[in-house]
């Protein structure tokens, strides 16, 4: 998941100020965490530690108030009794990513993903939104390839991802819905050849920049496992100590659960799955 975050941090400079090249500074003094960060954080402290979805959004979110949220996102967070509220923002997408780590069946990321989703956006489209990019994550960690992984995504989706980004770039501009930002950012992720270009290809649409960079960082860190020690030393720099702790927890879960898969194939039988 700080493949997604790192996205986010580097993204951020670019939200309010688009370009449409691959060549920036990864990290300016404008790059800072926002909501993707926060509430990417709040998801994978639900699947650690059991909590549930609405109330630890409301938990985080008002935390961290100033993190940019929707206007919708923010209404819902300080309401007295909130209610679902049919969206297909990117929010849902944006956030998603521990699902797609932790979980040890497609079966069980997409009805993950759409928990994690329905809180808020219940729209079909938020739903869809969220279970294709927690989909790309577990399928990329499993060893799937590019090509498996953009049909898999197409058949539960029905986006176009045959679509090139130098197709898409030079019309594209900010559009924070689930269908108009979600498989544009996968196309990023499949045009890639690493975490970095990944994540420069999301930022150059010029668009919901660090929303874009954050959902390609999620897969591509899946798909790729390496990313660069300088960004991570960075995105740690840059991330509130509470936050980190729980990143670094929700990483050594993973990892622990990876080895114990691992294991229990070595003995030809499958063990225990740690489905959350
Ligand atoms: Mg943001």
């Amino acid at each position: 998941m700080i493949g997604a975050i790192a996205g986010d941090i580097i993204g951020s400079a670019y939200e309010w100020h688009q370009i449409k090249s691959i060549s920036f500074e990864l990290f300016s003094p404008r790059s800072q965490f926002t909501d993707d960060t926060v509430l990417t954080v709040a998801v994978a402290d639900c699947i650690l530690n059991g909590k549930e979805y609405a109330a630890t959004f409301r938990e985080y979110g008002r935390r961290y108030p100033h993190a940019g949220y929707g206007g919708n996102f923010r209404v819902w967070l300080w309401s007295d009794n909130p209610k679902p509220y049919n969206s297909f923002g990117n929010g849902s997408a944006m956030r998603v990513s521990p699902v797609g780590f932790a979980f040890s069946s497609l079966d069980a990321v997409l009805r993950e993903a759409e928990r994690s989703a329905a809180v808020t956006h219940n729209h079909p489209e938020g739903i869809k939104g969220a279970q294709a990019v927690a989909a790309a994550i577990f399928l990329a960690g499993q060893g799937e390839s590019k090509d498996r992984i953009r049909d898999y995504i197409e058949k539960i989706s029905g986006y176009n991802l045959r679509r090139t980004l130098d197709e898409i770039r030079p019309s594209y501009s900010f559009d924070e819905t689930c269908p108009g930002s979600v498989p544009e950012s996968i196309i990023a992720f499949l045009e890639s050849e690493s975490y970095e270009d990944a994540v420069r290809k999301a930022v150059s649409l010029g668009g919901d920049a660090d929303t874009m960079a954050c959902i390609a960082g999620g897969i591509a860190q899946a798909y790729y496992g390496e990313i660069p020690a300088g960004i991570v030393k960075r995105v740690r720099e840059i991330l509130d100590p509470p936050l980190l702790a729980v990143v670094d927890r929700f990483e050594r879960s993973c990892q622990l659960s990876a080895i114990s898969h691992q294991r229990s194939d070595d003995r030809g039988r499958g063990g225990p799955k740690a489905d959350g």
